[in-house]
């Protein structure tokens, strides 16, 4: 008989910048939770591709490189840090280059394979809240908690622009939103996994409500849920 817990699961999905990071560390934070951001992974294995001058195009050369890469998730009092062969590169990741070349892996079956597998992992150990574009559809259908975040793309734009600004960094408002679209629609539209709402996920529009009304929002959602589990 498996008298192993189930480990309790907060799937977050949504498009870049409808404040997934931030929320799901929050609520990770608030209920002891693991914090697990996939896309730091995604960012990983595309900037070490940069890194190493490997040709995006060339899908046996990623698979071969993602087959030979530590990836290794971390909590630190950011939240989420991501040690890629042992090196701390939570910086690196962040970068405009990677953030328009993360298609190439995240379009790969074999890549998404590998990381889905670390992904999946967590939950042997931990309670998570784990954040990307395919979690609650992939990785965790089974996930005891659904939620989908969405913003106006004005609205996401915007953040970009501001959390850029105060970095002391120039940056263009139309350009990021033009970029924000192109990448929403190439997660939307790749064969595997793509970016879409599962039909169980509730939808929390975050365009007029700060970070700590919808972090609110999740956590009485996980409390309703778990008074459900519990009856
Ligand atoms: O969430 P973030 O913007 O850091 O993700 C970077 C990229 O990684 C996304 O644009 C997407 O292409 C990919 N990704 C993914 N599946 C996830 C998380 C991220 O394909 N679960």
């Amino acid at each position: 008989m498996n008298h192993k817990k189930k480990h309790f699961v907060i799937a977050i999905d949504g498009p870049a910048g409808a404040g997934k990071s931030t929320v799901a560390m929050l609520v990770a934070r608030k209920l002891g939770f693991l914090y697990v951001d996939t896309g730091a992974m995604y960012r990983a294995l595309t900037l070490k591709a940069l890194k190493s001058n490997i040709e995006l195009n060339n899908k046996e050369s990623l698979i071969e490189m993602a087959r030979n890469t530590r990836i290794e998730i971390i909590q630190n009092e950011n939240g989420c840090g991501i040690l890629l062969d042992g090196e701390d590169v939570v910086k690196q990741i962040r970068t405009e280059q990677v953030s328009a070349n993360s298609h190439f892996v995240a379009s790969i079956p074999e890549i998404r394979e590998i990381l889905w597998s670390i992904q999946r992992s967590f939950r042997d150990s931990y309670d998570i809240v784990m954040e990307g574009r395919d979690i609650g559809t992939v990785v965790f259908p089974d996930a005891e908690l659904k939620i989908y975040l969405d913003a106006s793309p004005e609205e996401r734009a915007k953040r970009r622009y501001l959390q850029i600004l105060s970095q002391g960094i120039e940056a263009n408002i139309q350009k990021i939103k033009a970029e924000l679209l192109l990448r929403d629609e190439r997660d939307s539209r790749r064969k595997i996994a793509p970016l879409v709402k599962h039909p169980e996920a509730t939808v929390i529009d975050t365009t007029s409500l700060t970070i700590d009304e919808v972090v609110s929002l999740v956590l009485d959602l996980y409390k309703k849920k778990l008074a459900e589990l519990e009856n």
